[in-house]
């Protein structure tokens, strides 16, 4: 076998695992140690810091996928909850000689100067509606939250972007947005990646295929008037609609709406690990300079028609935050669709703005 022989054996193994420690056979027999290494494409430079806050299920599995990407040099996972966060990223840090990753976990109750020089910050923290509670009174007290959150975490990370993840999601970015007083490039919402990856994730199923060759871009808000837009849907580069019929598509289209309410019925819980991991690609975009193009809760300034409202609509995630909205050429049912899912969320926002 000849070097670039070795090489291209590497380089394949590599893709399949970029952690092992393989050994190839050499034309002559004779065995040679090939070290595939863990960081290979991985430019650090700065020290770099992310932050979590809420150690709960999802902002702690977002931590977890953020420390093996090694994506940073110290994720901070920060919760009011005495102790809490210590123990969730003691615990994660220890899965660091097994997974193999040197990005430091560190936890703080919240401490926020240990979050100091954070680039991103995701806020995961708040509480589900508890039985009782009223959608005015749950606003109410997750805005106080992701408030205060927000200005204690510009108090020591002047410069950092800001995803937000806790519910109601796209009026919590608007609150978000409004305490930070930052320009909207800098603070955004996950929901459409997670709301894709669940479509991508039953198409898969139903086509029998890989999810990773399926694209798809879905709008709107995050709940039952979610976008899914099946004409921007493909397999490989083929369009969804020639794989699919249209009544089976339009049943995966219905699970999707209702993919949060899925999980809460079986687990009694919304879901983690899919928001988590969601929420993690979001923060690799960014710190990756990635220039990945998602579906992510924006503020609008005129695009589709739409002003001052945050929405799920395609943008281009990099070191910037978001560095282009994508307007795309919808046909009137597609307007229609982001329109009224737009008016829903507005009229939360007027909720909150009344609480002021
Ligand atoms: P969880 O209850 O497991 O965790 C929330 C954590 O926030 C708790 O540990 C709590 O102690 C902490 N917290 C509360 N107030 C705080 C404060 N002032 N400062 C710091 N920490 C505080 O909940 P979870 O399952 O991790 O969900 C977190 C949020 O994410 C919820 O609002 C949930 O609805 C939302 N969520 C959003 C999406 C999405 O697509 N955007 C998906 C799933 C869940």
């Amino acid at each position: 076998m000849n070097q670039a022989e070795i090489d291209r054996r590497g380089n394949e193994e590599r893709h399949k695992d970029p952690r092992l420690v393989h050994t190839l056979i050499c034309k002559n027999k004779q065995i040679q140690p090939f070290l595939v290494t863990l960081r290979h494409s991985k430019k650090k430079t700065d020290y770099m810091k992310i932050t979590v806050v809420g150690a709960g299920n999802v902002g702690a599995t977002c931590a977890d996928v953020i420390a093996r990407r090694e994506l940073a040099n110290e994720v901070v996972l920060l919760d009011i909850r005495e102790n809490f966060a210590e123990g969730k990223a003691l615990d994660l840090w220890q899965t660091s000689p097994i997974e193999l990753f040197d990005s430091r976990i560190t936890g703080s109750t919240n401490d926020y100067s240990k979050t100091a020089g954070s680039a991103v910050v995701v806020i995961t923290s708040g509480l589900p509606r508890k039985p009782g509670m009223s959608r005015d009174d749950l606003i109410s007290t997750n805005a106080g939250i992701v408030r205060s959150v927000t200005t204690q975490i510009l108090e020591h990370s002047p410069d950092a972007i800001i995803i937000v993840v806790s519910n109601p999601l796209d009026v919590m970015t608007y609150c978000a947005y409004k305490a930070a007083g930052l320009p909207a490039h800098r603070v955004f919402g996950m929901a459409g990646v997670l709301d894709t990856a669940r479509y991508r994730a039953f198409l898969a199923e139903a086509l029998d295929c890989s999810p990773k060759d399926i694209q798809a871009v879905l709008m709107g808000g995050h709940g039952d008037t979610m976008v899914p837009l099946p004409r921007y849907t493909t397999v490989g580069g083929i369009p969804v609609t020639e794989l699919i019929d249209a009544a089976q598509l339009d049943a995966i289209i219905e699970r999707t709406k209702k993919g949060g309410g899925e999980i809460v019925q079986l687990l009694g819980t919304s879901a983690w690990y899919a928001p988590g991991a969601a929420a993690a690609q979001m923060v690799e975009a960014i710190i990756r300079d990635q220039k990945r193009i998602f579906p992510v809760c924006a503020w609008l300034d005129g695009e589709y028609g739409l002003k001052d409202v945050y929405m799920g609509v395609p943008v281009k995630l990099g070191r910037n935050g978001i560095e282009k909205i994508i307007t795309l050429d919808l046909n009137a049912e597609e307007l229609e669709g982001v329109h009224t899912s737009a008016a829903a969320v507005r009229e939360v926002m007027e909720v909150l703005d009344g609480m002021n």
